[in-house]
């Protein structure tokens, strides 16, 4: 055998007779052609790490192994292993197994495949790895680590990243977002990380879509914060460029767009959508994402972008996320910090109005204008909300609804709160028709 390669091999059980199994695993692993296996720390007993269901306490250790197998030939003698040890495959995350190996090196390869992230994405935070490493004599501070997720600032970066994932056969989701991130981004993060391989979630506060007497530099901003509910979310990529790194000085080509765009946040504010569309177009271009998701929450920009993603034949699919709400029904948005105490309790007012119209839907109500007059009286009985809007329009791509009865709409409001630190508008919509509220 041509031993080439050094692997790093993670050992676990931690059902059935452990360590028998192990033994079992490392005695096939020496008779397989291609793999030698150097030498086998000490296997010591740690805790499950993570949440999953009551189980036993694992035994682990790590194995030095010279292979000249390539490494999806050798994961796939890892997973044949571990079948052959009673391992129901694919294994339910964080339950019992009667044997795990795990990848942790191969050599100094970086490997980012769906089946392979090599060095092991966590190796480093687990103590049952690096204690055994370290009795080895293996310098467990000199080893690489997977930053996760990993900061890219550059759209090459994040383009090289992107095509290394699609190389490796990777379904990518991203999430587009202006950061100072809740509880709403985080679930379309934590939607997106259990329908994906990878998942890239971009903040961005993108001047494009400020109008000159807006928000945009008063727009509330915090990495460090965002780092770490993406972290929490499971986002293998956060993608932060600067303006200046997403657009370059000449930069001048605009998605124009149209009727999506009219009326309610596309007549208020001139030019908006034009610059959200034009974000996400080159989002989309940099990233070649398989799934874009997207909050319900701000429906037009839904409208706007699924239109978008086909008039400009994105091959993607946009992914529509239910709003998440505060526990007083208020939808979460990254202004609501700017709210005044006052304000805060009075903003439910636009929430309030939704439910009094889906209410009266619910009952039989079905005639556009008397819906809209049921939420106008909520609005009416709070003198701190200043109403932009309150529209009726047809579900799923927001198009107006002539006078009459309707059917399957959606209500959309926004409202404007004067009195805290500074002006703030917030939007928030709900289906007549659709399921309760998530
Ligand atoms: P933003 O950072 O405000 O541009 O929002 C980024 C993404 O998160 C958009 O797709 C929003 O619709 C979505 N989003 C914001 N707030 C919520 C929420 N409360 N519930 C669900 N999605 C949200």
């Amino acid at each position: 055998m041509t031993a080439t390669t050094r692997v790093w091999l993670g050992l676990g059980s931690n059902e059935g007779d452990r360590s028998a199994q192990i033994d079992a695993a490392l005695a096939r692993l020496r008779a397989t052609p291609g793999i030698e296996v150097v030498r086998v720390s000490p296997l010591h007993e740690s805790e499950l790490v993570g949440d999953g269901p009551p189980q036993g306490r694992f035994l682990n250790g790590v194995a030095e192994l010279r292979t000249s197998l390539p490494p999806p030939a050798l994961l796939a003698v890892c997973k044949a292993l571990e079948a052959a040890a009673g391992r129901v495959l694919p294994a339910p995350r964080n339950h019992a197994r009667r044997l795990d190996l795990d990848l942790l090196f191969y050599g100094d390869q970086r490997i980012d495949t769906r089946d392979l992230v090599v060095p092991h994405a966590r190796w480093h935070e687990r103590e049952f790895v690096r204690r055994p490493l370290r009795e080895l004599g293996v310098d467990v501070d000199s080893l690489p680590r997977v930053a996760r997720p990993e900061v890219v600032d550059a759209p090459v970066a994040l383009a090289a990243r992107t095509a290394t994932w699609l190389a490796g056969d990777c379904v990518i989701g991203i999430v587009p977002t202006m950061g100072s991130l809740h509880a709403g981004h985080r679930r379309l993060m934590e939607i997106a990380r259990a329908e994906c391989d990878r998942v890239i979630a971009t903040i961005f506060v993108n001047p494009l879509q400020f109008g000159p007497n807006e928000d945009f530099a008063a727009y509330p901003r915090d990495l460090t914060g965002d780092l770490a509910v993406c972290a929490a979310a499971g986002v293998d990529v956060v993608f932060a460029p600067s303006v200046a790194q997403m657009y370059d000085p000449q930069f001048c080509s605009h998605v124009a767009v149209g009727a999506a765009a009219e009326g309610m946040e596309g007549a208020l504010r001139p030019g908006h959508f034009s610059g959200v569309a034009t974000v996400v177009a080159r989002l989309f271009a940099i990233a070649r994402p398989h799934r874009g998701y997207f909050g319900e929450k701000d429906a037009q920009q839904l409208a706007v972008i699924r239109r978008m993603a086909k008039d400009l034949g994105f091959p993607l699919q946009v992914v529509p996320c239910a709003i998440v709400r505060e526990p007083d029904g208020l939808a979460m948005s990254s202004r609501n910090v700017y709210l005044g105490s006052a304000d805060r309790a009075a903003a439910t007012v636009l929430v309030r109005a939704l439910r009094s119209a889906r209410h009266a839907f619910a009952r039989g109500e079905r005639d556009r204008d008397r819906l809209l007059a049921r939420a106008h009286a909520v609005f009416a009985a709070e003198p701190r909300a200043a109403v932009d809007y309150v529209e009726l329009r047809s579900e799923p791509d927001l198009a107006p609804l002539p006078p009459g009865p309707v059917a399957d709409a959606r209500m959309l409001v926004a409202a404007r709160f004067v009195d805290g630190k500074r002006p703030v508008r917030l939007l928030d919509n709900m289906s007549l028709a659709g399921e309760a509220e998530a």
